[in-house]
């Protein structure tokens, strides 16, 4: 379970939350607000962790009873609201919190609740939980988390402390996984570009196989496309198609190419690139073809992912593209 000190980012939060720790005036309800990966779970924890820590200080001691059940999951001031099905129902939010918030707190002044994915309350749910943060007890402390915090009703929204999450700088995020997670130069650099300042989903990207594979196959393809047999490109064609699930994600991966060679190809910059750790390859390919031949593999790389959502044609669409790639 993560600390305050061990997030990357999110000063603007950890400041306030520990100002608040600090001061003993915390918030009845929280509503930290950010895409998956980006790290609304470790504040929330960590909030807990030191709100609930018996050495009362702005870093939770680690030491402690209080921390120690915190860390193992078991303290029982820190409800985590359970969610059994695709959404949180009435019944759950008046079981697991309404009811349960009159019971005063086990053994530390506060009683924290968490509620992750919030927008997964129905709107009773949200009624019922609404009543509860209306009038809470002095103890009580809510914490909730979305990644869409325009799915919650209005009038939960202006009972919380609004927490949005930022972005991380590449660099930083990089950093991270270099000198905490042991991941190598280029793979970090790699996974810190995709995440999109998303420090969960570069960590994710760092440690996963699938994520290293689809960037080999990507480059492979990218690199040596043009010295194919038509036998090869419609093996590729196959290979692609075949992996229809992750499809997505390669195109992903085939647009980012091209956007670098279209960049480096514009301002002959190395900053900026997401295969910074290419340059030679995305330099040739940058020289070889022209603004209207990338422009063209873009949009034919546009019109495939739309094939693709829509499940109609798709091996056709590939095909076409992987013919556009090669015709310089
Ligand atoms: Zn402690």
């Amino acid at each position: 379970m993560a600390d305050f000190k061990d997030i990357i980012g999110q000063e603007q939060i950890i400041h306030h939350m520990q100002n608040a720790i600090r001061q003993k005036k915390m918030s009845h309800a929280y509503l930290l607000c950010g895409e998956a990966g980006s790290g609304k779970r470790l504040l929330a924890e960590a909030f807990a962790k030191t709100v609930l820590c018996e050495e009362g200080g702005i870093e939770a001691c680690g030491k402690c009873k209080s921390c120690k059940q915190t860390e193992s999951g078991n303290h029982p001031d820190f409800r985590v609201v359970v969610r059994e099905k695709a959404t949180l129902g009435v019944k759950e939010i008046r079981e697991q919190v309404a009811s349960d918030v009159q019971i005063k707190p086990y053994s530390s002044p506060y009683k924290i609740y968490w509620i992750d994915e919030a927008e997964k309350m129905t709107e009773e749910a949200q009624n019922a939980l609404l009543k509860t943060i209306e009038e809470p007890p002095e103890y009580a402390i809510f914490l909730l988390s979305v990644s869409r915090q325009e799915l919650l009703l209005q009038t939960v929204l202006s009972r919380c402390v609004l927490l949005p999450l930022h972005p991380v700088a590449t660099e930083r995020i990089k950093k991270f996984l270099m000198e905490k997670k042991g991941v190598p130069d280029y793979l970090a650099h790699s996974a810190a570009s995709f995440s999109g300042g998303l420090v969960g989903r570069a960590v994710q990207y760092a440690e996963s196989e699938t994520f290293i594979e689809q960037r080999k196959d990507v480059l492979h393809l990218v690199k040596y496309i043009d010295e194919m047999t038509m036998a090869e490109v419609m093996e590729n064609v196959k290979l692609f198609a075949g992996k229809k699930e992750s499809a997505g994600e390669y195109l992903e991966l085939i647009l980012l190419w091209y956007r670098d060679v279209l960049l480096y190809k514009a301002t002959k910059k190395v900053d900026g690139l997401l295969f910074s750790d290419e340059l030679e390859a995305v330099a040739m390919q940058a020289g070889k073809r022209s603004f209207e031949n990338l422009q063209g593999i873009v949009e034919a790389l546009e019109q495939v992912k739309q094939r693709l959502k829509a499940n109609v044609n798709f091996e056709n669409a590939l095909e076409l593209l992987l013919l556009y790639m090669k015709e310089v």
